[in-house]
């Protein structure tokens, strides 16, 4: 299990961070998830130009149909800016509520787990981030992301 002021260690010390992935407790979704880690390198720069901060990496199995298959999620350094998770439970709500609960399960269950489900891995996102005491900087930008979505205006995961 992590706490706040684990999240705080890993944001100001970056030779921590890959201890403070590894304790993460997945709980429920540890099912859809083969590992998660720390990358230091983000090669994944969305169409506006601005570097991901996670990325689930789904199992070659889901791509022809097949369920089963555990995901990798990859969480780059952009996860750690304030700007993006001014909280713990904002971070973990990105982790598990978009990347587990949403890309890695629809992996799991042999769905094409990008573009075409992106709109209700949004607004499941959205709804379990309820239950957490996430920031509200975080809840308004998670809306906007919906909302570009909705518009056209953002194109991928
Ligand atoms: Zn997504």
């Amino acid at each position: 299990m992590v706490t706040q002021e684990d999240f705080e260690r890993a944001r100001n010390d970056v030779a921590y961070r890959n201890r403070f992935v590894d304790e993460i407790e997945l709980n429920s979704t540890r099912k859809y998830v083969k590992k998660v880690i720390y990358e230091l390198k983000n090669r994944v720069i969305s169409l506006d130009g601005v570097p991901a901060a996670m990325q689930s990496c789904p199992p070659l199995r889901a791509y022809f149909g097949l369920s089963g298959g555990k995901s990798t999620i990859k969480i780059f350094p952009r996860a750690f800016l304030p700007t993006v998770h001014l909280k713990l439970d904002d971070f973990l709500s990105t982790l598990i509520d978009h990347e587990a609960f949403g890309h890695s399960r629809l992996a799991f269950e042999g769905v094409d787990p990008f573009l075409p489900q992106e709109v209700g891995v949004m607004y499941e996102h959205i709804e379990r981030l309820q239950k957490r005491n996430c920031s509200e900087q975080y809840r308004d930008q998670v809306l906007i992301e919906l909302r570009k979505l909705l518009t056209g205006a953002r194109k991928e995961c």
